[in-house]
């Protein structure tokens, strides 16, 4: 039995098995580092939250973090995402660069195998 977990977003097989409950957590300690202020991080969760809830897939294989989760997103799509909601927060670029650059690795290095 092969057990593929889809991105419900590109479609593709998800590698890095995390739920999207757990990288939003992971995005919010890492925002925590970041000059930016409180009500545009809220805004920006807020707005990933919403781009999230588009739509579901059902996967079987649970979250590596938490456990409870199921997952719906390839960290790509979720990176998009967050990029998307900065950007309609009006991050200042440099600062979201380099959010994102260090956010993708950290979730990168998760990977089980
Ligand atoms: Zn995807
Ligand atoms: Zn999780």
């Amino acid at each position: 039995m092969i057990e593929q977990n889809l991105c419900m977003s590109c479609y593709k097989p998800i590698n890095n098995p995390i739920c999207e409950s757990c990288k939003i957590e992971e995005l919010l300690s890492l925002l925590a580092g970041y000059p930016i202020f409180i009500k545009t991080k809220i805004e920006v969760i807020k707005k990933i939250r919403r781009h999230l809830q588009r739509e579901t897939l059902e996967n079987d294989a649970l979250c590596i973090i938490c456990g409870k989760n199921t997952l719906s997103i390839c960290s790509n799509c979720f990176m998009l995402i967050a990029a998307k909601a900065f950007k309609d927060v009006d991050l200042n670029r440099e600062i979201m660069g380099q959010f994102l650059y260090s956010f993708g690795r950290q979730i990168s290095n998760r990977r089980t195998t």
